[in-house]
């Protein structure tokens, strides 16, 4: 079977500027995710990765260098452009903010059905009760964001991503503060994922990520190298 690249990005440069100050977050960041890898990004807080993430999936974008998600380019396009090639292609779990506040958690889900493109991901769509089922979560679909603790949030997270049938999906810290058995589920699920074929990018700081990790980036002032981590 040909090997699906799912994200290149090359020489990705990103500087921030407060004041007088230069940040330089990114310093020529090359990195390839193909489908069924599931690539752990470890460094340091203030290394990077979420500024890496972010213009990974057009949410930012790097003063150099190139993002291709599926093949598309995905850097300096219009933000219709952008969005619609995160939409087709990106299931994206942020550190927060992952739900829309007005809608319950089965709401939510719904919404990521609803948007989910034609033939994504694996082959036909969950309905909304397996979904939640698989997350734990069936008690609590009629509850809103606002009400849900945070390993219940990361559930709900992780319930829209499903629904969603990202090719890839990419997380920030998505087992940060939460408790052992919802990280272990989040694990599982994209364990399962990858096997059928997703990729998944994360950056963490957990061992238990690191773990399940088909290959490990460690990033350190912005610049990238093969992990393992050392200085996490
Ligand atoms: P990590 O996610 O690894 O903790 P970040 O990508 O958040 O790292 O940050 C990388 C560097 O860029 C840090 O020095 C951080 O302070 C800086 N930074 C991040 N976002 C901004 C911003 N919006 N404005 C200025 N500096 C920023
Ligand atoms: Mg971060």
């Amino acid at each position: 079977m040909a090997v699906v690249t799912l994200l290149r990005a090359e020489d990705l440069f990103r500087f921030y500027h407060v004041g007088d100050a230069e940040i330089r977050a990114l310093k020529g960041v090359s990195l390839e995710v193909r489908a069924g890898e599931i690539v752990a990004l470890t460094g340091p807080s203030g290394s990077g990765k979420s500024t890496l993430l972010s213009c990974l999936c057009g949410l930012d974008e790097p003063d150099g260098g190139t993002v291709d998600i599926d093949g598309r380019r995905m850097s300096r396009r219009p933000e219709a452009e952008k969005a619609a090639l995160r939409a087709s292609v990106l299931g994206i779990m942020a550190q927060r903010d992952n739900l829309f506040a007005h809608l319950t958690v089965a709401e939510n889900v719904a919404f990521a059905l609803s948007c989910r493109r034609e033939g994504a991901g694996d082959g036909a769509a969950a309905g909304i009760a397996p979904i939640l089922r698989s997350v734990g979560m069936t008690e609590r679909a009629a509850a809103y964001p606002a009400a849900l603790s945070g390993g219940e949030t990361a559930r709900a997270a992780i319930a829209v991503v499903l629904a969603s049938g990202a090719a890839l999906i990419v997380a920030d810290e998505p087992t940060a503060e939460i408790d052992a058995a919802t990280e272990r589920l989040i694990l599982d699920t994209l364990v399962d994922r990858s096997r059928k074929g997703q990729g998944a990018l994360i950056a963490t700081h957990s061992p238990a990520v690191e773990a399940i990790a088909t290959r490990i980036l460690h990033l350190r002032d912005g610049v990238l190298s093969a992990g393992p981590a050392s200085d996490t």
